[in-house]
Formats: C-alpha cells, structure tokens, sequence
C-alpha cells in the first residue's frame, strides 16, 4: 500500500547514522546510560523540556529487566495489602497516563479474586474498593462482589470446588518491549540521540566532577568518548557497576544500593483461562500475589520473589520457583498446566532498592519505590520503582537535578499528556489477544507499505513487513531483537521462535545485517523451553 504524500515517515534508525552523530554530537546537556522504562522515560522528559540528549543501551532497548515484567499497568495490590498507600496512589495515576498516551500498547484488564472462604469476598471487596477510591479520577471501571455463578461465568478456568464467589476489579496491562520502543522513537522524534549495543565502559571526571562518559559500540569495538554536562545512571539491577566507575579521589567506597529480586513467568495456551477476565490470588501458601493474566493470546502465570546477590543479564528459572508456580496455580486453576504445557518461559530481575545500611533478609520487605543518589562526582543514580511509574520517576530525577544544581531551572514537565508514537487517533488495543498490526497503532499503514506482493506471515502476528520495519524504524539489529522485543514470539512460544528463526534471520540479511546472532539466539531459545531445560 504506498504512502500519502502527506504522510511523514517515521525517522530512521540507520546504525552507521546513528554511530556518526554520536561521535560528532559534541557536549550534551545530558547523557543517559540504561535504556529500560527508567532511561527512556526521562529521555523523552528531559527533551520534550529541551535539553540535548543522549542515551547509551549495552545490550538492545529493554532486554534488561523492561521486557521481563508481568505486563501490568497497577497500583499494585500488593503493596494496598502492605500498606504503602502512597506508592499505590502514585501508580494508579501513572496508570490512566500509560492507557492515554499509548492505547494501541496498554489497556484495561479485568481481575477476578475468587473466594474460597465465606470472609474473603467482604474482605477482599473492601479492599479493592479502597484500591478504586486511591485512583480517584483517575479511576477504571467500579469494583463489584461476584457469586459464584459469575466467577465461573467470567472466569471459566477457574477450580470451581469451594468456590465462594469473588471480587472483579480492574487494571491495566501492557506490551512493555514495545512500549519501550516507542518511548525510545518518541524521545528521538524529539531529537535525544538514543543508541542501543553501545555499552559505557568509564566515566570520566575533570578535577573530581563528572564530565562525560566512554562508549562500546557492541558490533565493532570503537570507543567512543562522550562529553556531557550531566550524567544519569539508569542502568536497573546494574546501577552498582556503574557507580562503582564513578571512583576520584574525593569518591571512593559505594554501598550497593540494589537487591535484585528474581520473578519467573510460564506461559501456557489461553485454554487454561479461556475469557478475557485474568486471576489474581493475592495470597499464596508463602504470602505473595499470583497472576494468571491472559497477554496476546497466551496466558502468564507468576510470578516468583526470589532474592539474588548477583546479577546476570540472562537470569534462569531456579526449579523451586517452577514448582511453586505449578502448585499454586493447580489449586486455582481447573485444568492445573504441567511442564509440557508450558510454552515460554521468562525470568526478570526486580531492581529493589536496599534500605540504607542493613542487608535485607526477604526482598519482598525491600521498597519497590524508587530512589535517586547524586554522588560527590555528580553522577545521578536512579533505580527501583516500577513499569507503571516510570514516566513519574523521570519528572523526579530532572526535578533531583534542578535542586541540585545539576540543571538549570526547566519548563515544565509535558509528559502526563504527551501521545507515543503510534497513539494518535487510535482505540484501545485488546492486550489480550494476539498483538499484530494493531501494536503499531497510527503506523500500521506504513509497516503494511513495507509488504511485498504474495509474502505470506512468518508466524501469527509477525509478517516480513513488520522485520523490515524493525531494521529501519525500530532499531533491531538481530533475530532475537525481532523476535523477542518487536514481535514477542520467543515470550509466547519458544519452540515456535527457534522455529520461524531462519526466515527472520533471511530478511535481516535482506535489509544489510550481516550478523544477526542466529546461532546465539537458536541457544537462547531453548532456556525458554521448559521441556528442554
Ligand atoms: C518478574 C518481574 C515482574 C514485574 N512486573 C511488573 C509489572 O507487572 N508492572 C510494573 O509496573 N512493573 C513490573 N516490574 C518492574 C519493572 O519491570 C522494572 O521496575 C523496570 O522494568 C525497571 O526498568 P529499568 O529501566 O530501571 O531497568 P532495566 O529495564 O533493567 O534497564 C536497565 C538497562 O541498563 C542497561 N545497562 C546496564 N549496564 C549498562 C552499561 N554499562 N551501559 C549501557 N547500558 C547498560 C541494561 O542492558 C538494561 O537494558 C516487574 C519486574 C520483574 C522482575
């Protein structure tokens, strides 16, 4: 289909442009190192306020953490039950801002709670009504107490004996890799220079304060030196390897201020909560929250709390979390999945920050709110948090900054009412279902314009029109890149990835990629296959 010729096309994200820019772009107000939901959040803040940016990713956009969560857009009803009212009310607003800016990536889910004792409907209801006051304006559909006809009605998965009814409330989930793409094409619509496989290997100082940074470009080993006015460490569960670059004279022990927390999800067929409607049981036999939330045509089961002292950039399944996700989820679930139903499986590492001094012993204590540092140097570190907050998290860090001195005053923050790329003019997607052109949103006529005559789909959801896309708008640059974060195939069914990876690999090869890490991502595959682990 062509294009209008009214219609702009999006900017490209040619790798030999983007690498000449950034070695040519001189001092920059502000260099961004981490591109999870954290940096690019405040990339887009920082340059729709008009400072000059640019953000270093090492690996490829939210491969750390940003494309490893649940995929829900909440105020968190565990941490309601926790009693941390004002983390809750802080998420419940960024949740209506996420379901406003990017509709063709977010939407609202209904969450079902059975009961399976007379006391937990009451007691859950009154909870989650207190959940819908805390969001105020900014508030979804009403919560509403269930029989247990409409728990089996909306919920048909679900273990009907015992079943006493329940509590229907709602959130919001989301496609959090492509939201992270569109954060990032965002904030270079509006001029950050943002690079991924460019990993920052030093900081650099000038008598004791921060001035700049070098860089890895990842594919050809150059270095490429960066000066920058200020410096933001947003590198997630990694920030204590990058503080620990930060050493003068004057700078020279760190405490580690994270805890990574480790979560693992399975991902089974939709026939195991056929619907629309997904599982919340907000107490399981160790105290944690388990989710069985339906997500592009699959269904997510998780996750675990399992505290870690390292920090890989690959985490796998520990077999215990596995076990703890099969047994609780066959006492919820009707038809309780075993290992060979399992069709992904994918382990993320929460960012938590530690409380100050003491080691925490249960990372589920350990604050889920986020916290900035600015060290003697002047370096920025900001870390924990959530997805739902991080537009949030950037307006605090730029605020940090200005209080600082870091910054000159700003104007103000616009991201609250800021469209992504993509948002306009476009209804709600249904996360639910299987993603397709519809998470392109407002673009997907010009991925469709990308097609070429009698090309067939590579896999549901994923044509060769949308790689191709990929690699010019949308920075990939390997089969995983496609795979994983632009489609989310390999987060769905692993098998069916290492499956369709020849012909992903072939189209890379089209559009000029020469190493497109096939072997690596073939090996890749397999840790998300249950069977084969
Ligand atoms: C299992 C699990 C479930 C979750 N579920 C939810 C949920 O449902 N909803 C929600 O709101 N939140 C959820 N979260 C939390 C949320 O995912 C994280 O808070 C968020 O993704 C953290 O983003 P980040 O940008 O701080 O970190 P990351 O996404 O990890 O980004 C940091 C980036 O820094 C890069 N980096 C590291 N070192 C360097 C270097 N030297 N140079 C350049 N780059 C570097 C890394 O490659 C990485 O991409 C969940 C987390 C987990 C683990």
């Amino acid at each position: 289909m062509p294009l209008h010729s009214t219609e702009s096309l999006p900017q490209p994200t040619e790798r030999s442009e983007l690498l000449q820019r950034l070695a040519s772009v001189g001092q920059v107000d502000l260099a961004i190192i981490g591109g999870g939901a954290t940096g690019l959040g405040l990339a887009l803040d920082a340059s729709l306020r008009g400072l000059s940016v640019v953000l270093l990713e090492a690996q490829d956009f939210a491969k750390g953490t940003s494309s490893r969560a649940t995929k829900l857009v909440h105020g968190g009803v565990r941490y309601l039950a926790q009693g941390n009212i004002s983390l809750v009310k802080e998420a419940l607003h960024e949740r209506r801002h996420i379901l406003k800016n990017a509709p063709h990536l977010a939407s609202e889910i209904a969450f079902i709670m059975p009961s399976y004792a007379c006391w937990q409907t009451p007691f859950y209801g009154l909870g989650l009504k207190m959940y819908d006051r805390l969001a105020g304006k900014y508030g979804l559909q009403a919560t509403q107490f269930l029989n247990t006809r409409q728990v089996q009605h909306l919920l048909p998965g679900v273990q009907a004996e015992n079943l006493k009814g329940g509590v229907r409330y709602w959130d919001g989930q989301f496609n959090d890799a492509r939201l992270a793409l569109a954060l990032a094409r965002t904030a270079a619509a509006q001029g950050a220079l943002l690079v991924n496989y460019c990993k920052v290997t030093q900081l650099q100082h000038h008598h004791g304060r921060l001035n700049g940074l070098i860089a890895c470009d990842r594919e050809t080993q150059q270095q490429i030196p960066i000066h920058a006015k200020t410096v933001v460490n947003a590198t997630g569960v990694w920030v204590d390897d990058i503080r620990a670059l930060d050493t003068t004279q004057q700078n020279k022990a760190h405490q580690a201020l994270v805890s990574p927390s480790q979560g693992v999800h399975l991902v089974v067929d939709a026939e195991f909560l056929p619907g629309d409607h997904a599982l919340l049981i907000p107490k399981t036999r160790d105290g944690r929250v388990l989710f069985a939330v339906p997500w592009l045509g699959k269904v997510v089961l998780g996750t675990t709390d399992t505290p870690r002292d390292d920090h890989p950039s690959g985490p796998l399944a520990f077999a215990h979390e596995i076990e703890f996700i099969f047994s609780e989820a066959a006492k919820y679930l009707a038809r309780p999945p075993r290992r060979e139903d399992v069709r992904s499986i994918w382990v993320g590492l929460r960012p938590l920050v530690k409380p100050s001094r003491s080691r925490a012993e249960s990372t589920s204590t350990v604050s889920r709110e986020h916290t900035i540092e600015v060290s003697d140097s002047g370096l920025v570190t900001v870390t924990g948090g959530k997805w739902t907050t991080y537009r949030a998290m950037a307006e605090d860090v730029l605020a940090h900054m200005m209080r600082h001195g870091l910054l000159a005053p700003l104007p103000a923050c616009q991201t609250q009412d800021f469209p992504l790329l993509g948002a306009n003019g476009v209804n709600h997607a249904r996360i639910v279902e299987s993603a397709g052109l519809a998470a392109y949103g407002s673009e997907a006529h010009i991925v469709q314009a990308l097609a070429q005559p009698h090309e067939v789909a590579i896999a549901p959801g994923l044509s060769p029109a949308m790689v191709r896309y990929a690699v010019r708008y949308e920075y990939a640059r390997t089969v995983e890149d496609i795979l994983a974060r632009r489609s989310r195939l390999l987060f769905l069914d692993a098998a069916k990835a290492a499956h369709v990876a020849p012909q992903v690999d072939a189209i890379l090869r089209q559009e000029g990629i020469e190493d497109t890490q096939y072997e690596a991502f073939i090996s890749l595959t397999k840790h998300y296959q249950l069977a084969s682990t």
